[in-house]
């Protein structure tokens, strides 16, 4: 289905990110990994895939924060793989605190990393998609953007700026067969939310399908939305349906 065509993923290294890029992969897409350190991780992703889907798989060591490293990145990726045309924003992380408490730090880096980074990596892969003539980007949204959670105003403000970004891009870009659109996963399990676990998170107990998403829950979105070339700028809820 994704044959011929190169995935970014961004986190990808681990968790939801490195589901999706094996999500894409067993579609039959190259895939791209770029993470900010976990070569160990995300070289094990890339073998994975190659040995699994025989796909080509690279890892490549990015902070998506930063503007330059981004670029240069994209540019090598392009040289590296041919037609590059999906580009996974998942790169995330928390700096939790109740806004009396956060700093100036805490606030500036979720921003840069959840939203700049997101920016960075659209602008930069745009013209490879403008030259392909196809473009499927999907960013990597929370239900607390749409809802917002109390500790999180840095992670909140940057999951909603996603979903504005998603939307202006799509609106930007429809002209060009390029299409993006945000996932709004609820509680999934993985590192980022191992300290609270689905006994002690009082939102766990609300999710109406009765558990706490995985990783593959969120790739199988990812890979709709890829594959989906008349669908752009939604933002899709993956909840288990806390959101309703
Ligand atoms: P995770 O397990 O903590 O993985 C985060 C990934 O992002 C890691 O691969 C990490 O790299 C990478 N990363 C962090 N900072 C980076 C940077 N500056 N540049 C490049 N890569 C960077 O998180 P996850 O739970 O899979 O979450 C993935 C995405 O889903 C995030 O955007 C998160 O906000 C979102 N999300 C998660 C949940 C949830 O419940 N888990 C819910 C809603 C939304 P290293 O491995 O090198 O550290």
């Amino acid at each position: 289905m994704l044959k011929g065509n190169t995935a970014i993923v961004t986190g990808g290294s681990r968790g939801i990110g490195a589901a999706i890029a094996k999500k894409l992969a067993s579609l039959g897409a190259d895939v791209a990994l770029l993470d900010i350190g976990n070569e160990e991780q995300a070289q094990l992703v890339c073998e994975y895939c190659k040995s699994e889907y025989g796909v080509s798989a690279a890892y490549y060591s990015c902070n998506v924060a930063d503007f330059e490293q981004t670029k240069q990145v994209v540019t090598q990726v392009s040289k590296d793989f041919a037609n590059v045309t999906v580009l996974i924003n998942n790169a995330g992380i928390t700096r939790d605190g109740l806004v009396m408490m956060m700093n100036e730090k805490q606030f500036d880096d979720v921003i840069s990393v959840n939203l700049k980074g997101a920016f960075n990596m659209i602008k930069h892969c745009s013209r490879q998609f403008m030259k392909n003539k196809c473009g499927r980007i999907v960013n990597i949204s929370s239900v607390s953007g749409l809802s917002g959670n109390a500790g999180q105003a840095n992670y909140s403000a940057s999951k909603a700026g996603l979903v504005g970004l998603t939307k202006t891009v799509a609106r930007e870009f429809a002209s060009k067969n390029i299409t993006c659109n945000a996932i709004a996963p609820g509680f999934i399990a993985t590192d980022m939310t191992a300290d609270i676990s689905a006994e002690n998170n009082p939102l766990a107990a609300q999710i109406p399908l009765g558990r706490p998403g995985t990783p593959e829950d969120i790739a199988g979105a990812a890979a709709f939305l890829v594959t989906s070339p008349y669908v752009t700028g939604v933002v899709l809820r993956v909840d288990g349906g806390l959101g309703m």
